[in-house]
């Protein structure tokens, strides 16, 4: 695996692939892989012949109160998991610099309405900075394929409509949610949960798979959502939201064809978790 840290450098290697005639695919991450991101990893090189991952801690999509600084960085076993899963490309950016240095370039770079409900509502500008970065590293690598995780639904959207935008060619993969087996999302913020919310975390993505069953009886989609609610508080979440959507993000009515999906984030402790199942 090749590792690069400069984007001259990247950039080089990117042009040496493409005069090659390489279809090249591009996993973005913020590190502290675990077996989610690994399995962006595979789906990309199921469809590539160069699968490039990148490790970028952006600080844009952080708010000045959030875990920016604690944020877990294990680059050397990252780059051992990336090896053995024979990654082509590890760019790791040494500085803001490298991936920002025009920045004032990027204010057209807007989630928009859709960026600032759910994770956006709590997190106001995070979609905005999400969007700066992936924009930024689909410019320099110019990809055939993209590989995002469901997991961050809201996330996997906006940069799918970003990218018809500015990168018609480009493919964007969405890859199921890995989760441990309690049932709990694999998450780098995990790593926050002390032992007691280790424990209780499970039975986040339990209450909302219970959610799921009770909507298909009642039909009742406020309802539904204070049930999930008022079960998740019994069990010390802090519920951020609970939201019944369409797969556009938009408002779901019970009797739709579209697809549906429930979105949700709650704190446990001081722990951010955010789950999304896809239903029909
Ligand atoms: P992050 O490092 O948190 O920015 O995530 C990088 C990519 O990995 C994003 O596309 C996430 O949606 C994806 N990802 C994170 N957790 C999981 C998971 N448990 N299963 C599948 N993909 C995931």
């Amino acid at each position: 695996m090749i590792i690069l840290d400069t984007k001259k450098d990247f950039k080089k290697h990117i042009n040496l692939l493409k005069s090659k005639g390489e279809r090249i695919s591009l996993v973005p991450t913020m590190g502290n892989l675990h077996d989610g991101h690994l399995s962006l990893v595979k789906i990309a090189k199921q469809n590539s012949s160069k699968v490039i991952t990148t490790i970028f801690i952006n600080p844009l999509q952080f708010g000045k109160d959030e875990d920016f600084a604690s944020y877990p960085r294990t680059i050397n076993e990252d780059i051992s998991k990336l090896k053995k899963l024979k990654c082509n490309i590890l760019f790791v950016p040494k500085n803001q610099n490298e991936v920002f240095n025009n920045i004032d370039n990027l204010e057209h770079l807007k989630a928009g309405p859709k960026g600032s409900i759910l994770c956006g509502k709590i997190r106001p500008g995070h979609f905005d900075g999400v969007l700066k970065v992936v924009y930024v590293l689909f410019q320099l690598t110019q990809p055939d394929f993209s590989v995002f995780g469901l997991k961050d639904f809201q996330q996997l959207y906006l940069i799918n409509q970003m990218a018809k935008k500015y990168f018609p060619k480009l493919k964007i993969i969405c890859a199921p949610t890995i989760r441990n087996k309690n049932g709990l999302a694999l998450s780098s913020r995990n790593s926050y949960l002390d032992k007691k919310s280790i424990k209780i975390a499970p039975l986040f993505y339990k209450i909302l798979l219970d959610g799921i069953n009770n909507l298909k009886i009642s039909k009742n989609v406020e309802e539904t959502i204070k049930y999930i609610t008022a079960n998740l508080e019994k069990n010390k979440f802090l519920v951020n939201y609970v939201s019944f959507l369409t797969t556009e993000l938009e408002k779901l009515n019970s009797n739709t064809s579209k697809r549906k999906i429930l979105l949700s984030s709650v704190k446990l402790g001081q722990t951010r978790l955010i789950d999304n199942i896809e239903f029909s």
